[in-house]
């Protein structure tokens, strides 16, 4: 089995038992399973969920899962990558996966963004603890923000190597996801993620360092926020950072600051905005 596509089986029962109590806890008319490797969790899915979708990368994998599931018209079994799938497509049902740890966070970022009632992932520990970290704490970063941006996130319980085959080398966790609507006043929340990325572009700088040359010195200087690092700084923190800029024109740029030319007038620069 190729290692590089992230394949540790869950082979722990309870495990998965757990988690497809987390996804359905209620019963489904559909769930959304990505990675279903061998069809350990796809198995307990089928038992709460009226249908199930299960995207898989793999195609031995996926003959496999043919062959195991040839008497089951219950599950459809997509033979594709994950993150050039639409998982819009099946409408809203809930999202499950024993994830693939090399592809985690462009998975997150994906799902998170989805109209869909819960995503229960099993990740990498680490990962989990980015994703629940409090401003101030090492693990806490963009992916953080992110992540509570689109979604609210629990951690439900830890999963120790030995429940895989083979074992992974580090631990994992179990989240349950929810994605919500709310924008913090943002508006546009993906340019406020990009205004994010550039507050941590160097985590250990600060945010006059960090900002200053994308949005002036003179709009961030008198910012009270200025001399901290982005790490210590909560979501709601940021939202009010980012609705104090000034407004881009229409063409993305801005020209709110008086800038000396080179003849010694005083006119108006255009500073190529990022929002
Ligand atoms: N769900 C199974 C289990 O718990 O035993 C397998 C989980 S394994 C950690 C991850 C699975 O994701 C593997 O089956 C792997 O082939 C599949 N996978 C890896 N990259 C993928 C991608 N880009 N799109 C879809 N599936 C992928």
């Amino acid at each position: 089995m190729p290692q590089k596509l992230g394949q540790h089986f869950l082979t722990n029962a309870s495990v998965l038992e757990r988690i497809a109590v987390a996804v359905c806890p209620a019963g489904e008319d559909l769930a959304i399973e990505i990675g279903p490797g061998r069809g350990a969790l796809t198995e307990k899915l089928l038992r709460r969920a009226a249908r199930v979708v299960a995207i898989e990368i793999d195609a031995t994998l996926v003959e496999h899962l043919r062959i195991r599931f040839a008497g089951e018209p219950r599950l459809e079994i997509v033979h594709a990558d994950v993150l050039a799938t639409d998982l819009a497509q099946w409408g809203r049902a809930p999202i499950a996966g024993n994830l693939p740890y090399y592809i985690t966070s462009p998975i997150l970022a994906k799902a998170v963004r989805l109209d869909v009632p819960r995503i229960v992932f099993l990740i990498q520990k680490e990962v989990a603890e980015r994703l629940i970290a409090q401003p101030g704490h090492r693990e806490y970063g963009y992916l953080t923000l992110q992540t509570a941006l689109f979604a609210g996130t629990r951690l439900l319980f830890e999963v120790k190597p030995g429940s895989f085959r083979p074992p992974p080398q580090v631990d994992s966790a179990v989240v349950l996801l929810t994605p919500h609507t709310r924008d913090l006043g943002v508006g546009d929340r993906e340019g406020f993620l990009r205004f994010l990325s550039q507050c941590f572009r160097q985590k250990r700088k600060t945010l006059r360092n960090n900002l200053a040359g994308i949005y002036g010195k003179e709009v961030i200087d008198p910012w009270p926020e200025a001399g901290l690092r982005a790490e210590q700084i909560a979501l709601e923190q940021f939202a009010e950072m980012y609705q104090r800029l000034p407004k881009p024109g229409t063409d993305g740029t801005f020209s709110s600051f008086p800038k000396r030319g080179t003849d010694g007038t005083v006119s108006s620069v255009s500073r190529s905005f990022e929002r």
